[in-house]
């Protein structure tokens, strides 16, 4: 009998960690702006793309060349980003140098990531802020 409340304790356990992480998982996947954008639910002026990385216009741009650089993976901001996530955060910056070369703004051009509400982040699927094309003050707001 204790052999049977075990075996019954530990599935019920194991079945709630499953619901939990599988639920979390889809919250951030169907709620979230740019992985509906990534699914083609949302559209967008695709900059670059490849199997990893994803790069658009931004709709509301901050400069003549305003491009957002989007890993394909969803991970929520570089807060939440994880050892395994640095490479993909990496090359995030690399295809935003790589824009920046082929539109002929290497004059001066600049990445942002915005980490948190207080710093003006409202999409919570990490991105890499692609701007230029004009000068830039510093420090920025
Ligand atoms: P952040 O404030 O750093 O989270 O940046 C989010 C960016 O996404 C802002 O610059 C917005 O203008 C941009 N944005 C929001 N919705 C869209 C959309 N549907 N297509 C392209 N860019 C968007
Ligand atoms: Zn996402």
């Amino acid at each position: 009998m204790f052999l049977v409340c075990l075996c019954y304790a530990v599935a019920s356990l194991l079945l709630q960690m499953l619901s939990f992480s599988s639920g979390d998982d889809t919250m951030a996947d169907s709620n979230c702006l740019f992985c509906r954008i990534l699914r083609g639910e949302i559209p967008s002026k695709k900059v670059y793309e490849d199997e990893q990385i994803y790069a658009f216009e931004d709709i509301n741009p901050k400069a003549p060349t305003h491009v957002l650089v989007i890993p394909r993976k969803h991970v929520a901001g570089l807060r939440e980003a994880q050892a395994d996530d640095a490479e993909i955060i990496g090359r995030c910056h690399l295809i935003a140098a790589k824009i920046a070369r082929d539109r002929n703004i290497e004059k001066g051009y600049r990445t942002v990531l915005n980490v948190g509400p207080e710093s003006g982040q409202s999409v919570f699927h990490l991105h890499v802020h692609l701007i230029g094309g004009r000068k830039m003050s510093w420090p920025p707001g």
